[in-house]
């Protein structure tokens, strides 16, 4: 269960570190991509601006000319071959013309150096005039036919006339710049046009007169391919597309190596160039992040998939060894639980033949006190009739034996008393303590002594233990008094919560503390009394009757010397044998 709950923890912080992971890792991918589409298009849009600044420029230099030459057409458009203007195919000079004006158009730019110019009219189509490109300087060494019409071709049509009414470099719509467009139709890729009108500014009469056109153009692979290859090289796909049309039309592709990253989505941003629109479409590839790694996701994965196997070694050591614990507590309570049993088994065996001999007890000291009786009887009979006839010395041993008998008959006597307070039923009636006590008081202990008994009250309890208790406690109160003085004994109650206290005090020989406890004990007596008859079991005898009334005794010293023993017993007493009608009210004291 701890595994489990260990391995389900684990596993969710796991999940959750590497969701927020891929999360801000995607973050991180979708701005990179809107970098990078942002540097591809201001890449392109850089570039377009580099190739119509150069065509401005040449048209400058172009108007400039007086009367342009083919030579000097060449000449001036030299250095344009130089500057790296990637996918130029060419340059050419048009004029307009109309139908009348062809046949003089071709004689004037033959005389201007363009020799074998065969001017081949084509029918107007969107133009109202004739569009002859006179003058062409090719950069990739093609022969350059010239005498070709423009006026079939839609989008140059349309570039030149913007380009004149705007006076500056127009784009023209996507189509195959020439001469390819002529030569090899549609197979290869579009380009576009780059037109730029020619003002003459030389001579100064003929200053701000409309002369033609330059024209550039452009193959739409090489100019992407040289725009994006340095910033987007492997890490983007490019489209370029021109929206002059209103739907995408192609103008050239970027197709990196790597595969498109198909998780980022692709970034279209539109590009304003003079008369055209043109949409660029980025595409992140793999290659844009390539370079992490392994990824931040993936490598939390494994990080936390490491740390859950380690905290499950871990936590099964941990089951295990506690396992392992509670098999030795287990191990050792069952000893424990053995050892109990055993030694319940012996206590209760003990228990058995102590009770065993009292009751042996019990029956010798009965059996004995016939016989002894009848001795002591025989003793007496003896001093009686041969007292007077015998020596002292004999007198002596008489007394003696008689005395002995007499010890051994209180010994009997307390010996059954013990076996009694043990084992006698008891018989539970309300016993009126007051009564019980001033019985005892009359029938006197054997010497003068003063005794008050105060006011006592009735308890439920069984009557013969009862007065055996109090014949012992007011007995011993009496005995060890010593000789010289006379017995004082005060037997009190008090009322304590649900208790009754009952108090003996006495002025005699009082009782060591250490040995208050201990002269409970049977055959136990203290020091001090070795000068007093006595077996040791009478306070047995009291401590055993008053436990089995649900009660207790203790022993104090007595303020005004000798000693002070306090009862207890349960004031409501313990269940009765007597019928109700025989309950005595109690009486407080
Ligand atoms: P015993 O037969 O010796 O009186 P008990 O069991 O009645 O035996 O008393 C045990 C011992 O306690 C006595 O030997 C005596 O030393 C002491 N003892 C009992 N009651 C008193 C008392 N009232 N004053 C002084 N000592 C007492």
């Amino acid at each position: 269960m701890a595994l489990l709950t260990v391995v389900l923890i684990s596993l969710t912080s796991t999940v959750a570190v590497v969701v927020a992971l891929r999360r801000s890792d995607d973050r991180l991918v979708e701005q990179k991509a809107d970098q990078q589409a942002e540097v591809v298009v201001r890449a392109i849009a850089n570039q377009a601006r580099r190739y119509h600044e150069h065509l401005a420029q040449l048209a400058v230099s172009l108007g400039a000319q007086a009367q342009l030459e083919a030579a000097e057409f060449a000449a001036i458009t030299a250095p344009l071959a130089e500057t790296v203007l990637p996918g130029v195919t060419g340059v050419g000079y048009v004029v307009p013309a109309t139908a009348s004006e062809v046949t003089g158009l071709q004689t004037y730019w033959r005389a201007r150096g363009v020799s074998g110019l065969e001017l081949r009219s084509a029918a107007f189509g969107r133009s109202p005039q004739h569009l002859f490109v006179v003058i062409r300087q090719t950069f990739d060494g093609e022969p350059e036919p010239v005498g070709t019409d423009l006026a079939v071709v839609p989008q140059a049509v349309e570039a030149l006339r913007a380009a004149r009414e705007q006076r500056r470099v127009i784009t023209s719509r996507p189509y195959l710049p020439l001469p390819e467009g002529d030569r090899t139709g549609a197979t290869r890729p579009p380009g576009f046009v780059l037109a730029a009108p020619v003002f003459a500014t030389s001579p100064p009469a003929d200053r701000g007169r409309f002369r033609g056109w330059v024209l550039l153009g452009v193959r739409g692979d090489e100019f992407l391919d040289q725009a994006v290859a340095a910033d987007a090289g492997q890490s983007a796909a490019v489209e370029l597309a021109s929206l002059s049309t209103g739907t995408p039309t192609l103008i050239a592709r970027w197709d990196p190596v790597s595969r498109v990253d198909t998780r980022v989505d692709t970034r279209q941003i539109t590009l304003d160039v003079p008369l055209s629109t043109w949409q660029v479409t980025v595409a992140p590839t793999v290659a844009l992040l390539a370079h992490r790694n392994p990824p931040p996701d993936v490598a939390a994965m494994l990080i936390g998939s490491f740390i859950t196997i380690l905290l499950m070694a871990l936590t099964a050591a941990l089951v295990t060894s506690r396992e392992r614990a509670v098999r030795q507590v287990t191990a050792a309570t069952a000893v424990l639980h053995e050892d109990i049993r055993r030694r319940e088994e012996v206590e209760a065996r003990l228990r058995r033949r102590k009770a065993e001999l009292k009751g042996f007890a019990g029956i010798v000291a009965h059996d004995l006190r016939g016989p002894l009786a009848r001795i002591s009887g025989y003793i007496d009979f003896l001093s009686d009739d041969l007292g007077p006839d015998l020596d002292d010395q004999n007198r002596d041993f008489l007394d003696r034996a008689g005395k002995a008998a007499r010890q051994m008959s209180t010994l009997v006597d307390d010996l059954l008393g013990f076996s009694v307070a043990d084992n006698h039923r008891i018989t539970r009636r309300w016993v009126d303590l007051k009564r019980l006590v001033d019985d005892l008081v009359g029938e006197g202990f054997g010497r003068p002594a003063d005794i008050e008994v105060g006011s006592l009250p009735v308890i439920g309890g069984d009557e013969t233990l009862l007065r055996q208790v109090f014949a012992n406690l007011i007995g011993n109160a009496v005995k060890y008094t010593g000789p010289d003085g006379r017995p004082w004994v005060r037997i009190s109650a008090h009322r304590d919560g649900e208790l009754w206290r009952i108090d003996i005090e006495d002025h005699g020989i009082g009782i060591p503390d250490s040995q208050k406890e201990a002269v409970f004990t049977a055959f136990t007596r203290a020091d001090g009394s070795e000068d007093y008859p006595g077996t040791g079991l009478g306070l047995a005898i009291v401590h055993r009757i008053v436990e089995r009334h649900g009660g207790g005794v203790r022993i104090t010293d007595n303020p005004g010397g000798g000693s002070r023993f306090h009862l207890t017993f349960p004031a409501a007493g313990p269940q009765l044998d007597a019928s109700p009608a025989d309950r005595v009210e109690n009486r407080a004291p």
